[in-house]
């Protein structure tokens, strides 16, 4: 039996620390979807389409990795592939209240489906989505936060918009 395992989150913008719960699970399960969420944010910090290329560009060394978009109800999208393991990554315990929230809800919605937990490595366990785009937003450095195909969107974005005016 082939196990099957989901990995769900908005990604904006996918991080290194992302990465690092990408290659533990893909250690672990013999299959691993990562689900890029559709549903969040009105105005993403990258589009959902270029969130989907970057990290198809990140895992394409990673043979049973494959990366697919979802809206709706995760349950739904995990049941229409068969799987029954959500995996998660937990920093600290400002992460626990949400998460287990989170998966005691999915649970109701579909006992059947298990959400198992990754710890976040100490080296990342700072790292957050929202910290890359507090750096970025400010002129910082978010090269060393982010795989380089994400690095190469966020560069090309800050590109076509216009800068935030110089403050006296
Ligand atoms: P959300 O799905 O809540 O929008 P994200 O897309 O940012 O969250 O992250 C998806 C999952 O990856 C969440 O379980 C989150 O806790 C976890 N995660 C985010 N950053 C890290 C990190 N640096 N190390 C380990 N896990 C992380």
């Amino acid at each position: 039996m082939s196990r099957l395992a989901i990995y769900p989150g908005s990604f904006d913008p996918p991080t290194v620390g992302h990465m690092d719960i990408i290659d533990r699970a893909a250690r672990m399960f013999d299959r691993l979807i990562v689900a890029v969420g559709t549903n969040s944010a009105k105005d993403p910090f990258i589009d959902h389409v270029e969130r989907v290329a970057a990290l198809r560009e990140c895992v394409h060394g990673i043979p049973n990795v494959q990366v697919e978009t979802f809206s709706g109800l995760l349950v739904e999208f995990a049941r229409a592939h068969d799987c029954t393991v959500l995996v998660r990554g937990m920093r600290a315990i400002s992460d626990f209240d949400y998460e287990f929230r989170v998966a005691s809800a999915n649970r109701r919605l579909a006992p059947e489906i298990e959400t198992v937990f990754l710890m976040a490595r100490d080296e990342y366990s700072f790292l957050a989505s929202s910290v890359v785009r507090e750096i970025a937003a400010l002129g910082g450095d978010y090269s060393p936060f982010v795989p380089a195909p994400v690095a190469e969107r966020i560069r090309s974005r800050s590109e076509s918009r216009p800068q935030r005016p110089a403050r006296a």
